[in-house]
């Protein structure tokens, strides 16, 4: 069964007191709206054989603005009306799905389980209004006085999305269209002239609407986007640096590098086989993971580590990586080693570090200097590595 989606992103957000539409104002680092789409893309990209189409209504104002944000998401902007069921109703008229989700704008933090449950809600009931059971007690007031309390266990707030099969709600709007009422969201309109919707009883806190300015500086919102998106969702690169450094004074005759065996008049000292480079490697792919460093992963007072074939355990971190979401797209080695001449041996690290992590050769630069007799390095006591590495999402 194909699913629209409809994004109300033409209000103007007077209540915000932003001088501009909410929905566009910075807001962690982008804006409400781009945290909206991303949401409803986590969506279309789970559940991609039903997501037929997202429409944003956008208002007049806003188009070009709106517009550009929603071509970089794929999705399509209509320009809406002087009013919520005025920017539905038009929204509508663009919808090929058999069954439609009316999603506000500005609940940038709705799950894609919510999303599905609301989905799921309409096939069995014909329509879902997403709600969240009240914790407080509610009133209904008259001349200021409590005028009734309803049962708490009977009062929902009511979120987004709300669902419907499209000829219902097509109908419900016309139908409404001239009876003078003002109605706040889809379900109502629903409610009014086709039948009592269902309600969807997965709301919660986190699926707030931005309202207020406050809104949009709560560290409750930071909180709730920290803990919901702890995978990569977007197509963006991400960074990571490490660094390792190794003391010669080991009887061996060679250092390892990158796996590679590289003749030395001494080895270097460590609980593994001493791959300095690999280790910096390692760190730096974790780092731009944002996970915990290679001490975390493989600590050096387990006896398993002993001599360990560094290659083996970068072979791991890419494989954590990978479950994670994230690839290897690039990375960046260098190396700072009074002796040996490494120059020959370049090709062979970046060919076996290629091999490892699934990056491209030309993707990945290995290079190689001295201390100039500076420091540690220069008085041939150690080596020094250090790595940049960027990662991608996976490739689906
Ligand atoms: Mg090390």
């Amino acid at each position: 069964m194909k699913i629209s989606v409809i994004v109300c992103a033409a209000g103007k957000g007077e209540r915000a007191g932003l001088g501009r539409n909410k929905l566009l104002a910075p807001f962690n680092g982008a804006n409400a709206l781009y945290y909206t789409l991303s949401g409803v893309r986590r969506l279309a990209e789970s559940v991609a054989d039903e997501i037929c189409e997202v429409i944003v209504a956008s208002s007049e104002k806003d188009f070009k603005e709106t517009d550009a944000l929603c071509a970089s998401f794929g999705f399509k902007t209509v320009t809406g009306g002087a009013t919520r069921s005025e920017s539905v109703r038009r929204a509508l008229e663009h919808v090929n799905g058999e069954i439609v989700l009316i999603q506000d704008g500005a609940r940038p933090y709705t799950s894609v389980a919510q999303y599905v449950a609301c989905i799921e809600c309409v096939k069995e009931y014909a329509s879902a209004v997403v709600a969240l059971p009240a914790t407080d007690t509610t009133v209904i007031e008259k001349d200021g006085y409590v005028h009734d309390i309803p049962a708490r266990n009977a009062v929902y707030r009511v979120q987004t999305p709300q669902g419907f099969y499209t000829r219902d709600i097509v109908r419900a709007y016309e139908l409404s269209e001239s009876d003078g009422n003002v109605y706040t969201d889809d379900g109502a309109v629903y409610s009014r002239y086709i039948s009592p919707v269902r309600i969807c009883p997965c709301g919660t806190e986190a699926n707030r609407k931005l309202t207020f300015k406050e809104d949009f500086g709560n560290p409750f919102f930071r909180d709730v986007y920290g803990k919901i998106q702890p995978q990569p969702d977007d197509k963006a690169c991400r960074c990571g640096i490490g660094i390792d450094v190794h003391a010669f004074g080991s009887g061996q005759s060679f250092i390892t590098l990158c796996g590679v065996k590289i003749p030395c008049d001494g080895g270097l000292v460590a609980h593994s086989d001493g791959d300095v480079a690999v280790h910096a490697v390692m760190d730096a792919l974790l780092s731009a993971a944002g996970l915990k460093d290679i001490g975390h992963y493989f600590p050096d007072s387990d006896p398993a580590y002993e001599g360990a074939d560094s290659c083996k355990l970068l072979e791991k971190v890419v494989g954590i990586l990978r479950g994670k979401g994230f690839a290897v797209s690039g990375l960046s080695l260098a190396i700072q080693a009074e002796k040996p001449r490494l120059a020959p041996h370049i090709d062979g690290m970046v060919n076996t570090l290629s091999a490892i992590t699934g990056a491209r050769e030309e993707r990945i630069s290995v290079t190689a200097g001295t201390g100039e007799g500076l420091g540690f390095v220069g008085e041939g006591r150690g080596i020094c590595a250090y790595c940049a590495a960027t990662v991608g999402p996976v490739e689906k």
